[in-house]
């Protein structure tokens, strides 16, 4: 099996994580995005098979009795999250290494299996008031979802220390610098 390497990038909900990895994504570099499944409803214009492989709670039950995760997650409750092997191989046999937009424990599982092919970026927000004001301006969420995300985020800060790296995403335009110049070092390694 032809593998490659895993691009990590863990944050807490409206650091600015799916930012970054979309201007990854228009780099002219072997990279591919990791689709994760979820047992959540889709969102705005959120489509099947793009940005997650939707599934019902059953469905996604099913696949964790058939060992289909690399690791999965209960993120939000009744919300399961994870990344199948299936996505992972499909990805390494087109030639491509991986990025991954996943919570902050998933993406520890995964440089835990990879420790070698994994570089780990945690995406810092500057403060948790500027975390709230950019989930509120994001108007994807309702008040109750904005409220576990951000009681969430507080726990999920301590995590950073685990990481490779820690990208504190402050000037946007900076930031999509430093990751460029992140994910190319490692590619290199
Ligand atoms: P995540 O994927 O981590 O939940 P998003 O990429 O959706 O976060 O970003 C959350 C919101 O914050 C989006 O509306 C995005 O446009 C905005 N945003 C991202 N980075 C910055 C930044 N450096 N400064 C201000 N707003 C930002
Ligand atoms: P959202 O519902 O905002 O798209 O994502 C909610 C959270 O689930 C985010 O922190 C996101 O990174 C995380 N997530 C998305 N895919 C996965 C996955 O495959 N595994 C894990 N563990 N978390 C994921």
């Amino acid at each position: 099996m032809k593998t490659g390497k895993l691009f990590v990038f863990s944050a807490p909900s409206g650091s600015g994580k799916t930012t970054l990895v979309r201007h990854l994504l228009l780099q002219n570099l072997p990279l591919g995005f990791s689709i994760s499944a979820t047992s959540r409803t889709p969102r705005g214009e959120e489509k099947d098979g793009m940005d997650y492989y939707f599934l019902s709670e059953e469905e996604f039950r099913q696949k964790i009795e058939e060992d289909a995760f690399i690791e999965y997650e209960e993120v939000y409750q009744g919300a399961f999250y994870g990344t199948l092997r299936s996505e992972v191989e499909r990805l390494w046999k087109e030639g491509k290494n991986v990025l991954f937009d996943i919570d902050v424990i998933g993406g520890l599982n995964v440089k835990e299996q990879y420790p070698e092919e994994t570089l780990a970026v945690f995406v810092q927000p500057p403060s948790l008031e500027e975390l709230e004001k950019r989930l509120r301006q994001r108007m994807t969420e309702t008040e109750e979802k904005i409220q576990q995300r951000l009681d969430k985020s507080a726990t999920e800060l301590i995590y950073s220390q685990d990481f490779d790296v820690i990208l504190v995403n402050d000037n946007l335009a900076k930031a999509k610098q430093e990751v460029v110049r992140l994910v190319k070092e490692f590619l290199r390694s």
